[in-house]
């Protein structure tokens, strides 16, 4: 029986690199999009073309009835999961906290929050030994931000990350004896597109000098760290939170 890994926002960033390298691994992959169906589409065709099989599939992992029929699709299309990054965030234009309001709280916490809470309850429903699944492992992309509170910028994305690092305590603990692993990595700053919704495309650069290691990180490097925590080599490894951050 193959392994079947669901990547969240997989088409672009460390989700696709995650995509990638999952199927280089041996998983059958579901590269998870909003909207980009295109860049997806195109993730597929690379896994495809160095031999391996994946799917791309349309959600938004906000959205209740949307994750669940994602997880049924692939059911029907690759077998019951048995690992998952739940990657997808958001981080919206860099304000102080005198210029947030709910709403933008709602998004954020609905996408980072939310949206990892829904696909680790569907994909515990599958794994669960308890209901006679195989077992697997889930790994929650959290961020440096969680501890560091990126005042002047997100306070609220730092503050959805550390609920995301909460959340990964209580379901590594709740699962343990089921069968499933849960751990999270925390990114520093990670050359991706996610700085551009700041308003900041050029933020890596600006904040390396603030990096022990005086780089940000590239994709690949957080998708490796995901690799391993889905993998047996961390067989003994749940509710931990991996620094991929130069030492930030
Ligand atoms: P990115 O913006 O390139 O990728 C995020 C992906 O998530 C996008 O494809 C987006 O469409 C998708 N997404 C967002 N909301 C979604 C939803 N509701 N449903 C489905 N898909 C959705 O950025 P990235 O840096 O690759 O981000 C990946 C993860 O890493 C995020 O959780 C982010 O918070 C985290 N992270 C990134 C950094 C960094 O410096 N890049 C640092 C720390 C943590």
């Amino acid at each position: 029986m193959s392994q079947v890994l669901i990547v969240t926002g997989g088409s672009r960033g460390i989700g696709a690199a995650v995509a990638r390298l999952g199927a280089r691994a041996g998983y059958a992959v579901c590269v998870n999009y909003r909207r980009d169906r295109a860049a997806a589409e195109a993730v597929v065709a690379d896994i495809e073309a160095t031999g391996g099989r994946a799917i791309a599939l349309a959600a938004d992992i906000a959205v209740e009835d949307e994750v669940v029929s994602l997880f049924r699709q692939v059911d029907e299309a690759l077998g019951r999961v048995t690992a998952l990054v739940n990657n997808a965030g958001i981080l919206e234009r860099h304000a102080r906290v005198e210029d947030m309001d709910a709403a933008r709280l709602a998004r954020v916490f609905a996408a980072n929050v939310t949206g990892s809470f829904l696909c680790a309850r569907e994909a515990v429903r599958r794994m669960s030994t308890r209901r006679g699944g195989p077992g697997g492992a889930i790994v929650n992309v959290s961020s440096r931000a969680a501890r560091l509170g990126s005042p002047g910028e997100y306070v609220d994305y730092a503050a959805s990350k550390a609920a995301v690092d909460t959340l990964t305590i209580g379901l590594a603990r709740e699962v343990a004896d089921a069968g499933i692993r849960v751990n999270a990595v925390s990114p520093g700053v990670i050359y991706t597109d996610i700085h551009a919704s700041g308003g900041e495309p050029g933020r890596v650069d600006r904040v390396k000098d603030a990096v022990p290691m005086k780089r940000g990180g590239q994709p690949e490097e957080v998708a490796r760290a995901i690799l391993w925590l889905l993998s047996d080599e961390a067989s003994y490894v749940t509710g931990a939170n991996l620094d991929v951050s130069g030492g930030r």
